[in-house]
């Protein structure tokens, strides 16, 4: 009876305990000094399950009010992943300012290396090659993958499996690839890949072009895929957010995976300001998040990252609720211009295992994301006190 009660008391403390610690660590946003996890005065929640698999998804150009008028056009009352917002993030490169925001370049370098970069820079900053989280997973033993429905020799495909100081050096970013050992490639479809067909295969991988291969991907095999435009799924293009599932299912293995998967129409469609495609492709990103979704459903161990590289099209919010009976001119109006702007992304993150100690912050900047994901992958560890506040 006496162990019983003590027990009781034990659990009491702990449970107090915990919930002041949740509170402190909501509290405490500007302490960024990392917990050491063996002070005994210090305990952590429940301890969250290992983290062996990380999905990184970008919406290319995808703003707040790209999201925002989405829902107001389509009716729809909320995107599946709002509920996992974190914070916002600032996105600017080491060459932009007031009139020239970001290239996709410099802010998905910014994300896969943690490096800030100048516009055009993929993953290589003053001809220095930087390391990027995908070949940090794959030291740790990781399986690796990108998705795009932009081309594979795109800026973000590119910052995570290439180096090279400009955007432009397409071959040499294909070349890379060709050598990058990262275990799958999907995008739409270039030419270059056609071209490159032999060289992929004689470093190992399987070239694949259509749909049905992806039924059959074998877990010991490397796959380059240059596949028929992944756009929204209204004109009988490739149902994208279904390859997503298989890539999923395909590198699902004991020691973990990190997957980029990436939504790069957006930001084509916000470039010519065309406001009902771009609110399509939002529309059409959710679900390819509702896709990896639905593979974490019952399992603690991935998290997943949803964010932006930058905003395309300063688009303005719509001042009313109901915008679906607009005129097109009136949309497309919605859009200040046909460039990048400097207005900060949103940032989401899916973790089971720590639903109920989210830490949230006013704003983190890109770079961040990626010492998270580099904690989340070295580490197999969860920590949000990695992510600095930006003043
Ligand atoms: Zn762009």
């Amino acid at each position: 009876m006496k162990k019983i009660a003590a027990a009781l008391i034990c659990s009491l403390v702990v449970m107090f305990v915990l919930v002041g610690c949740s509170i402190n660590l909501n509290i405490n946003q500007n302490n960024n000094t990392p917990s050491n996890p063996n002070t005994p005065s210090n305990p952590q929640p429940e301890q969250p399950a290992a983290v062996k698999n990380v999905i990184m998804m970008i919406g290319d150009g995808f703003g707040p009010n790209h999201l925002a008028n989405a829902k107001k056009y389509f009716g729809i009352d909320e995107f599946v992943y709002e509920d996992d917002y974190i914070c916002d993030v600032t996105t600017y490169s080491k060459d932009s300012n007031e009139e020239w925001a970001t290239d996709s370049a410099a802010s998905a370098s910014a994300l896969a290396t943690g490096k800030k970069h100048y516009n055009g820079e993929v993953s290589r900053h003053l001809g220095e090659d930087i390391q990027s989280i995908m070949e940090i997973a794959q030291a740790q033993g990781k399986k690796t993958g990108i998705m795009t429905s932009d081309t594979l020799h795109g800026a973000t495909p590119g910052a995570y499996s290439a180096h090279t100081n400009s955007r432009e050096n397409k071959a040499e970013i294909v070349a890379d690839q060709i050598q990058s050992g990262i275990d799958i490639m999907v995008g739409s479809a270039a030419e270059e890949y056609t071209n490159a067909q032999q060289d992929f295969v004689e470093a190992g991988y399987n070239y694949i072009d259509n749909v049905a291969a992806f039924d059959s991907l074998n877990p010991n095999q490397k796959y380059l895929g240059n596949v028929p435009a992944l756009y929204a799924n209204n004109q009988g293009y490739i149902n994208y957010p279904a390859l997503i599932t298989k890539v999923l299912n395909y590198l699902d293995n004991e020691d973990g995976f990190f997957l980029m998967i990436e939504n790069g129409l957006i930001d084509s469609y916000s470039h010519g300001n065309n406001f009902v495609s771009a609110m399509e492709e939002v529309v059409y990103f959710e679900a390819m998040i509702k896709a990896v979704y639905t593979f974490c459903e019952g399992r603690d161990d991935t998290v997943v990252i949803i964010t932006s590289d930058h905003e395309t099209g300063n688009l303005a919010l719509a001042d009313e609720e109901d915008i679906s009976q607009w005129e097109a001119s009136r949309l497309n109006a919605l859009y200040g211009w046909d460039r990048h702007s400097n207005m900060n992304v949103k940032l989401f993150i899916r973790f089971a295992s720590l639903e109920d100690a989210k830490i949230y912050k006013d704003m983190i900047d890109n770079i961040d994301i990626f010492t998270l994901c580099q904690k989340l992958v070295e580490d197999e560890s969860f920590d949000y006190t990695v992510i600095q506040q930006v003043a």
